[in-house]
């Protein structure tokens, strides 16, 4: 791509977090496709040096890549470079390239069938199935003269512009080299996005504009204010970082549990999803954990995980948080998320289809055996362990749930109030469960019809629009008067002001990227309960997103600044 000066000086997305970063930006290459099946116009000798140099030398790079970045990742890429010269695969590309193949197809063909046949095998090996495919891509591109896939690499910090990354790819960034994220695609509730949240990294996804940057193009990020500077002036670099400097302040000044200037307790939780990310949220002051993304422990399993496997995952995260309360939320398959062992092939709509409990109930033997891994785990653990089920769309789903938890030994059973019906449903679901957590991401992507990863759609992705906010005060109304708390899991509560209405419309407890904590504790201490619920009143009583924000920050305006 050439051509700066028809590019767009600035563009917008959506900002994750408040961040600001300035540097070059360093481009992700193309996922690489799938070769073709077309017979080889070379002689099978020459396919067969080609596939072999292309496996060597991909091993050689792996290993490189390895002794460069040392610990833990050291041990991965060596293990890779292993799969790339295994005999028993060389002998299979061989006897392929006999046949007639290209270097290319033997390459996929072998490496599918070895993938096929660890996957069977289950346990550590059935989980590395699946680091195949990243071997295979690797060599691929090499024949076909194609960049690595992956991360790129460089001796220098970057700002890294994607269309979308893998969770893998997100939780693997070396936050050392990338300064920033930006993505094409996406929204503010991808995983992407959150898993860019709880790592604390400035993102801005669903940055269409952004497509157009090269390799080289000096970007200003401010995620706060959703924009992407192309060449931006020295005044407004410096800008940049003194409002970086002012929010480290506020950050630095917010210690404690949450709490509104009047006193009344509102609990930050984190939302986790490994047990690093739990001790990264216990160390950052989350007062328990309100979301526990079970599912993100098992995205490459080809197999249900063991009782015993899962229990001892549990145990570690609950070591983290003991006499404080974690929220374990069951296997949210499907979607975004798909879990081989849970997930039904071939949905031509997956987010409307057999997701979340609907795919337990479908396999209640996997549900069986997380909950009597979570009861055993909670058995030998300090913690306040609680459960909660996704995608609960009726009552009867509800007591389903609460049933099965408290027959296997887990006292507080709750569900995720995510789709419409559920939250409309709100005072029957409430009679039917211990308690209730909003999920924003999802109940916004469903009140609007608007697939939350899909970048064209992402502007309707948001949270503070008044048809959002009205289910949540529908829902912290029934709350109320059945006397069942009402937390928040979703992103929403991760914006400051946001999290303020959430309050005023009877949330609890928020629940959120550890990382928003501390930006969150400073403006709730600045509000009080009455101000609180006039800012929802505010909110619910406008006519769009924009406006909602908007008569917030009006109101707030007119109150005094505060005291650092
Ligand atoms: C949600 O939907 O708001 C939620 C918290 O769950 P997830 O983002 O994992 O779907
Ligand atoms: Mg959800």
């Amino acid at each position: 791509m050439s051509g700066t000066s028809t590019r767009p000086g600035l563009m917008r997305g959506i900002g994750i977090g408040r961040g600001t970063a300035v540097g070059p930006v360093l481009r992700m290459p193309d996922p690489v496709p799938d070769p073709s099946d077309r017979p080889s116009a070379l002689a099978p000798a020459e396919e067969q040096a080609r596939a072999t140099e292309a496996l060597v030398a991909t091993a050689a790079q792996l290993r490189e890549r390895g002794q460069a970045a040392g610990g833990t990742a050291a041990e991965v890429l060596d293990a890779l470079a292993m799969m790339a010269e295994d005999p028993a695969l060389a002998a299979d590309v061989q006897h392929r390239t006999e046949d007639g193949a290209t270097a290319e197809f033997a390459i996929h063909a072998a490496m599918t069938t070895f993938r096929e046949l660890l996957a069977g095998m289950g346990g550590y090996l059935g989980e590395r199935a699946g680091d195949l495919d990243d071997v295979a891509r690797r060599a691929i591109a090499r024949l076909q003269g194609l960049p690595a896939p992956g991360i790129p690499e460089s001796a220098t910090p970057f700002v890294l512009v994607a269309r979308d990354l893998a969770p893998a790819d997100t939780a693997t960034l070396d936050l050392d080299r990338v300064l920033a994220l930006i993505t094409t695609d996406g929204g503010p509730t991808s995983h992407t996005a959150i898993l860019a949240r709880e790592k604390g990294i400035t993102a801005i996804v669903g940055a269409s504009d952004a497509a157009g940057l090269v390799d080289g193009d000096l970007v200003l990020v401010d995620a706060e204010n959703g924009a992407v500077e192309l060449e931006p002036a020295q005044e407004r670099i410096d800008l940049a970082r003194q409002r970086t400097a002012t929010l480290q302040a506020i950050r630095a000044a917010s210690t404690g549990p949450g709490r509104l200037a009047d006193g009344r307790a509102v609990p930050l939780l984190a939302n986790i999803g490994s047990p690093e990310s739990a001790r990264e949220a216990a160390a950052r002051g989350a007062e328990g954990v309100g979301l526990f993304r079970t599912e993100v422990l098992f995205l490459g399993a080809e197999k249900a995980p063991s009782v015993d496997e899962q229990a001892a995952t549990y145990r570690d995260v609950f070591a983290q948080f003991p006499d404080q309360k974690v929220v374990v939320r069951v296997l949210d398959a499907g979607a975004d998320k798909p879990l081989a062992f849970l997930t039904d092939q071939g949905e031509e709509n997956p987010a409307l289809g057999r997701r979340g409990l609907r795919a337990l109930a479908a396999h209640e033997e996997v549900l069986r055996d997380q909950l009597t891994a979570l009861a055993t785990a909670a058995a030998s653990s300090e913690a306040h362990v609680q459960v909660m089920a996704p995608m609960v769309s009726t009552a009867a789903e509800a007591q389903y749930f609460r049933d099965l938890a408290h027959e296997l030994g887990i006292a507080v059973a709750g569900v995720m109030v995510e789709v419409p019906s559920c939250a409309i449903m709100a005072d029957h679901v409430a009679a039917n469960a211990d308690f209730m957590s909003i999920g924003t991401n999802d109940l916004t992507q469903y009140v609007f019809a608007a697939d939350r990863l899909l970048g064209t759609v992402s502007a309707f992705q948001d949270p503070w629009h008044p048809a959002v906010l009205r289910l949540i005060e529908q829902v912290g109304r029934a709350g109320a008067e059945h006397d069942v708390p009402v937390g928040i899991c979703g992103e929403a509560a991760a914006d400051p002001r946001l999290a303020v209405v959430l309050v005023g419309l009877g949330a609890t407890s928020l629940s959120m990227s550890s990382t928003s904590i501390a930006d969150v504790r400073a403006e709730l201490a600045l509000r009080t309960f009455a101000e609180a619920t006039e800012l929802a009143a505010l909110a619910l009583g406008a006519d769009s997103a924009e406006s909602a924000r908007a008569a917030v920050a009006d109101r707030i305006a007119t109150w005094p600044p505060p005291v650092l």
